[in-house]
């Protein structure tokens, strides 16, 4: 058997460091879970301005030479707050040191120099995993994550003497695309610009440096593994997918109780859980006060947070309003994305004040809040990799509402009659993208919260349901071992 590995976890967004989505709160709690199971863990991760002033006592521990920036590029040791796991922060101001987000400017533009970016990122990556970089450790294996780190697995392997690669795919829909001048830009490698490498139709993917290239290759739920390989969900990457299956996992994201759990959430009014249901009430009420909506303890309060893009659905939820509205409920929306969607929700929010709020923006707060005070929690996602507030609702007794996609579709459990009566029903699952389907589906679940006893009965079992990262952190670690016992019978290039 291999020896325990040292895992360099390479990921462009962290929390508490730096957040967009998911991603980011995958990446500090599956690093924290592992930290027990392998010998060592490093979370690397671009030295972001906001990451800087968010890391506390950072200690330069390295100084290489990249191609691409004039400047030598710093290696910055630190600690991610709360979980301790050593992060390296790498630091290349010039392409970095800024205001506005990891992927765009504070008007939501992408970078235009987002491929120059990531490449050095990746590039000081692989000088670490090589042992290049000055710094003793080295690791046995590089976890990369989403195509900000796809370019890693193709450079390593070119390498004569590498350590095992792993590529979690968290999202198809953002593949690092650019124009082939960016190749040459670049300086990549000729033996790079191939249609089995990094060419996609005539242009440089990053992705698929991952998706080549990687020993394995994971994605974040098995439905979503298996979507992937079909035309409806791959943007023309399914064959290559399928081609990869026997290297290709899905292994559900876990949540963070740690952080999402109504039992000792300090960001939310009330403490509450399986047994003393009744005070969740108390947190509807603050939610309602806090967001200016009329205080009715018995109107359904539907929750729904994310970035408002159109993989969300939230076009299906806007067009069902008009009959959705009919009926007394509220609805809390928090959410920040593409102008549109924005502006659509803000008008519907001003037609109806006393049962739409909306708070356009980011905020961890009411996120949590939201989650303790609503009833229902709707993802009507046309795609969803994972989803991890259906996770949060169901720990929190908010019923999630989903279609039967991706991650949705594996850990939310209908509430048909069977389910109900075996007690397994955990939330309402939809299977058509319309607006008819969405309506249907949320009458379904209005007409069963007028039945108090049915009702607790689907939260209770959702709060009992345990979807902590410890089991899934078991499946990587497999995966880990797989690899680096390929790895180590493979003669060096
Ligand atoms: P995705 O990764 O596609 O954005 P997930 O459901 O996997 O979707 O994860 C989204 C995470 O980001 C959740 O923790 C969610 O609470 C958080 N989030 C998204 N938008 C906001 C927001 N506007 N304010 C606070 N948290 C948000």
């Amino acid at each position: 058997m291999p020896k325990l590995p040292n895992l360099l976890f390479a990921v462009s967004e962290a929390h508490p460091l730096i957040k967009t989505g998911g991603l980011a709160d995958v990446a500090y709690s599956l690093t924290a879970a592992l930290k027990p199971h392998v010998h060592e863990v490093r979370l690397v991760l671009p030295a972001y301005r906001a990451a800087l002033a968010q890391a506390g006592h950072l200690e330069p521990i390295a100084t290489l030479h990249v191609a691409g920036p004039d400047a030598p590029v710093r290696i910055l040791e630190g600690d991610i707050p709360g979980s301790g796991v050593k992060v390296w922060l790498v630091d290349a101001p010039f392409y970095f040191d800024r205001d506005g987000g990891p992927y765009s400017d504070t008007h939501g533009a992408d970078w235009p120099d987002n491929a120059a970016r990531f490449a050095v990122f990746a590039r000081a990556i692989v000088e670490i995993a090589c042992g290049r970089a000055g710094i003793s450790w080295r690791p046995d294996v590089v976890h990369c994550n989403d195509w900000q780190t796809g370019l890693v697995p193709a450079l390593l392997a070119l390498e004569p003497v590498r350590p095992a690669t792993v590529f979690t795919l968290h999202n198809l829909a953002y593949q690092g695309l650019f124009d082939v001048d960016v190749f040459q830009a670049l300086a990549l490698p000729a033996a790079l610009w191939a249609p089995e490498a990094l060419e996609f139709h005539g242009r440089v993917s990053f992705l698929k440096g991952g998706l080549i290239f990687a020993d394995r290759l994971t994605t974040v739920s098995p439905t979503y593994a298996k979507e992937i390989q079909t035309p409806a969900f791959g943007y023309g990457l399914e064959g290559l997918l399928a081609h990869r299956a026997r290297h290709l996992t899905g292994i559900l994201n876990g949540a963070d109780y740690g952080v999402w759990d109504p039992a000792h959430d300090p960001l939310i009014a009330q403490h509450y859980g399986p047994h003393t249901l009744h005070l969740k009430a108390v947190n509807k009420d603050v939610l309602q006060r806090q967001l200016g909506l009329p205080q009715i303890s018995d109107a359904p309060l539907l929750g729904l947070i994310g970035r408002l893009v159109e993989q969300k659905g939230i076009d299906l939820l806007l067009a069902a309003l008009p009959a959705l509205l009919k009926h007394p409920l509220q609805i809390a929306l928090l959410g920040s994305g593409e102008k549109h969607i924005e502006q659509a929700l803000l008008n519907a929010a001003v037609r109806h004040p006393r049962q739409i709020a909306v708070h356009i923006g980011y905020s961890e707060e009411l996120a949590h809040r939201i989650e303790a005070g609503a009833d229902m929690f709707l993802m009507p996602s046309r795609f969803e990799p994972c989803g991890l507030n259906q996770l949060y609702s169901l720990r929190y007794g908010t019923v999630p509402i989903v279609r039967r996609t991706g991650g949705l579709a594996d850990s939310v459990t209908d509430t048909n009659a069977a389910h109900l009566k075996a007690g397994t029903a955990t939330g309402f699952v939809f299977d058509d993208a319309t607006p008819a389907a969405l309506l249907h589906t949320l009458e379904r679940a209005l007409a069963l919260f007028r039945q108090p006893a049915h009702w607790r009965k689907v939260m209770a079992c959702g709060m009992q349901q345990d979807f902590s990262w410890h089991r899934n952190a078991r499946a990587y670690l497999e995966l880990y071992r797989e690899a680096q016992a390929e790895r180590a019978a493979t003669p060096a290039a």
